[in-house]
């Protein structure tokens, strides 16, 4: 049977780039649909523009610093407008390059929504149908709106990068990574929030005692933090939004912003038809080659609910070239993935939390929470945190937990390390790069904590 394509990709989003680009490179004939923005979440509504949010929020503090450092600095206004535009103009500039990047690797692409007809054949929203031997599902995931009464009156993570002003006081609702950094992004660009989470403590899966840090720090940074805090309605009231809460508050916010939760985009595809199975969350259940359980689909990214980040979601789309076009079945490793969240101050982590990982047999705890010289001389309390989690038998680092400025930058290379195995003497052997915050990950000689 002849095929229009070797490959139909259906996103184009990181995951599903990647895999196109990399499959066209292997020799095989790709086309792609992407129905919004080239880049996805990742480049459009999520960690670049979030990232460039982060630098922006960063500068009052810096200021102030400057001063207790001896400069007559002073900060003026935050211009909206003007960073919203350049915001914009950089994610226009990367969405060119990520249609070069198909263009030049000979990709075709279809500016439209695809959904599945059969195991082989795409339909896309002007009607055409395109048939492919291999069909991969990169639609990458949407934020939810929780049930609440007035929640149509909230914004999410996709709004915020396109608000007409900054509202003066903004409520989150959420505690993972989102929630979290925007509280911190917004609360530096001189909004005043508050963040409600109705869970005991933000950062849910990660590291106690780290997630503890940032939860401190960011209430010391300003934010009104409510844990054991849910939103019970919402209604709209003289241009500000009431807000009744669990707590038993009613109060009034320019803005709420739910980050409560992603769900993968699969509804409407025609999936279930053509018995793709689905799990609860309706992610698309694949196996460890990201194969779906219809043998001629895969499907890689937020789409599979597995690890949702972008570096997973292009590992995924490469292992799949790799299986698929390449002849080298290469099953995707989910361990030990290092990952940052880009708080104020930002936490990096690699491995086991010493929760999960006191599960897993006797530990020892190395920690060491202190001022560091940079901002201890600038007067901020602020603390940071290093932490790595030992198997008291095979001594291997099991998990290593930063909370500190940078902490994004140190955790790739701690988790090189942890990675290759490397044991606590491995590590006590490196020699201190002095004076840094990250040689005390080096000079920690007795365990805090055995379990
Ligand atoms: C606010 C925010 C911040 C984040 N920060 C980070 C971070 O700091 N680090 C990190 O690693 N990850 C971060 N992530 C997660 C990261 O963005 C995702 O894991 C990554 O983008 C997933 O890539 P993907 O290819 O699976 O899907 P996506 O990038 O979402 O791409 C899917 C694409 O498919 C398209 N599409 C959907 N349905 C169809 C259809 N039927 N037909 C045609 N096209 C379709 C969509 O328009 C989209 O462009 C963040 C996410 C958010 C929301």
């Amino acid at each position: 049977m002849s095929f229009d394509y070797d490959l139909f990709v259906i996103g184009g989003g990181s995951g599903g780039v990647r895999a196109a680009r990399v499959a066209a490179q292997a020799g095989a004939k790709v086309a792609l649909a992407e129905e919004d923005r080239y880049g996805g979440t990742c480049v459009q509504r999520g960690c670049v523009p979030k990232k460039l949010m982060v630098f922006a929020s960063e500068y009052p503090g810096h200021v102030e610093d400057a001063k207790a450092y001896g400069w007559d600095a002073q900060i003026g206004d935050f211009c909206w407008d003007a960073f919203r535009s350049k915001l914009h103009a950089e994610l226009d500039r990367l969405e060119g390059v990520y249609r070069n990047i198909l263009g030049n690797n000979g990709v075709e692409t279809f500016d439209a929504r695809a959904r599945l007809a059969d195991a082989h054949t795409v339909e896309l929203s002007d009607g055409s149908r395109k048939t492919a031997k291999h069909i991969l599902l990169a639609m990458g995931g949407w934020p939810v709106l929780p049930e609440i009464k007035g929640a149509d009156l909230g914004i999410t993570s996709n709004e915020v990068f396109h608000l007409d002003e900054l509202p003066e006081t903004m409520l989150i609702l959420g505690g993972g990574y989102i929630a979290c950094e925007f509280a911190c992004i917004l609360n530096g660009l001189g909004v005043k929030v508050t963040q409600y989470y109705r869970g005991a403590q933000i950062l849910r899966g990660f590291d106690e005692e780290a997630r503890g840090l940032v939860a401190e720090e960011m209430q010391q940074n300003g934010i009104d933090l409510h844990l054991g805090t849910n939103i019970l309605e919402m209604a709209e009231d003289g241009g500000k939004i009431r807000v009744k809460a669990t707590n038993g508050t009613e109060r009034h916010f320019d803005k709420v912003m739910f980050a409560t939760g992603r769900r993968p985009n699969t509804a409407g595809m025609g999936l279930e038809d053509l018995g793709v199975k689905l799990g609860r969350n309706g992610e698309v259940l694949v196996d460890e080659y990201s194969q779906t359980s219809i043998p001629s689909i895969y499907a890689v990214g937020d789409v599979t609910d597995r690890m949702n980040l972008t570096p997973v979601a292009i590992r995924e789309g490469m292992a799949f070239v790799e299986t698929v076009f390449n002849g080298n079945p290469t099953p995707v490793d989910h361990a030990l993935v290092p990952t940052a969240i880009f708080t104020q101050p930002e936490m990096g982590t690699v491995g086991l939390s010493e929760e999960e990982a006191r599960d897993q047999g006797p530990i020892e705890v190395y920690a060491t929470s202190f001022k560091p010289m940079r901002e201890s001389f600038a007067g901020r309390a602020q603390r940071v945190l290093m932490k790595l989690v030992v198997c008291a038998d095979t001594r291997r680092v099991l998990g290593c937990h930063i909370v500190a400025p940078g902490a994004g930058e140190m955790i790739q290379l701690a988790g090189i390390a942890v990675r290759m195995g490397a044991t606590k003497e491995d590590f006590d052997r490196t020699v201190a790069v002095h004076p840094t915050m990250s040689e005390e990950i080096v000079t920690m000689r007795e365990p805090v904590r055995t379990a």
